[in-house]
């Protein structure tokens, strides 16, 4: 129970890693905000399974391509819960597709949902987490950005400035005590990874050095572990949680 009477926001909080983080937190005491522009059903159910946890979820339905609809919301939180302690930039997509048959949509939507996203939300709780002198962000990478796939080039770009992001803005929030990380995750199974998944079918195995894909909530855990103060003085990296996939070698 590390986020009794703590405040959060989970971006891309209805399915996959972001569910899994809401859930982290929930099950650990916070009150969350769940982002999310999927179906209201599936926010529902999350909302539904965890009604006897400890903490609470309440489900809000934005695109976090809305800059003014980021801030409105941090607003409305703050005014009912007077802090924001914790960040969780969850959402993403993707769009892959070679360079030479990519279309500028392709290009744009995934720097403006993973990057534009991230930065949006990051923007609006700026403000708020540097005059209450804490909080904790956590921004999602990938070992992509890194170690890119072929037909990745935005998702891979887009995932470079999250980590970019994610350095320069713990070097301006550290003198306030704010701190931002990211989890770099390797290949998790959810909605995103299927296609890649079956493409690459069991060679993967091969491929990931712990011999399996990750799960949703061993993402979640090393978000949790970066928003808690068992993180208190660690602040500007990425973590990549992959099973050893970037390591690289035989
Ligand atoms: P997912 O598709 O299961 O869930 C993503 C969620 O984000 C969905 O609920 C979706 O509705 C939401 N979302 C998408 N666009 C949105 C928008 N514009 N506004 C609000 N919500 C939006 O994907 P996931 O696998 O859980 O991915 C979560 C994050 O982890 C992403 O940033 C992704 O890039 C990253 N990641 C995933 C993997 C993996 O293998 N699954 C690997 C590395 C990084």
């Amino acid at each position: 129970m590390r986020f009794p009477g703590k405040t959060a926001i989970v971006t891309g909080g209805g399915n996959g890693i972001g569910r899994a983080c809401v859930a982290q937190l929930v099950n650990e005491g916070a009150r969350v905000a769940l982002v999310d522009m999927c179906d209201s059903e599936v926010t529902q159910g999350l909302v539904d399974e965890l009604k006897d946890a400890p903490g609470e979820v309440r489900a809000f339905q934005a695109d976090v391509r809305d800059g003014d609809r980021a801030k409105e919301l941090v607003g409305e939180l703050l005014d009912e819960w007077e802090r924001l302690d914790v960040l969780v930039n969850s959402a993403g997509i993707v769009r892959d597709g070679l360079m030479g048959a990519m279309t500028n949509e392709q290009w744009r939507i995934v720097v403006d949902v993973n990057l534009g996203g991230t930065y949006n939300y990051c923007y609006a709780a700026t403000q708020p987490m540097m005059m209450q002198r804490s909080g904790s962000i956590v921004n999602m990478s990938s070992t992509g950005a890194e170690f890119p796939s072929r037909g990745q080039v935005n998702y891979a770009a887009s995932k470079g400035g999250v980590n970019g992001l994610t350095r320069c803005l713990a070097k301006e929030l550290a003198p306030r005590k704010v701190r931002i990380n990211a989890v770099a995750p390797g290949m998790i199974e959810t909605g995103m990874s299927a296609a890649v998944r079956s493409i690459v079918g069991p060679k993967l195995k091969e491929i990931i050095p712990l011999r399996r894909v990750g799960q949703p909530e061993e993402i979640a855990r090393a978000v949790a572990f970066l928003a808690s103060d068992d993180a208190s003085y660690v602040t500007g990296q990425i973590l990549r949680v992959d099973g050893g996939l970037s390591l690289g070698g035989y």
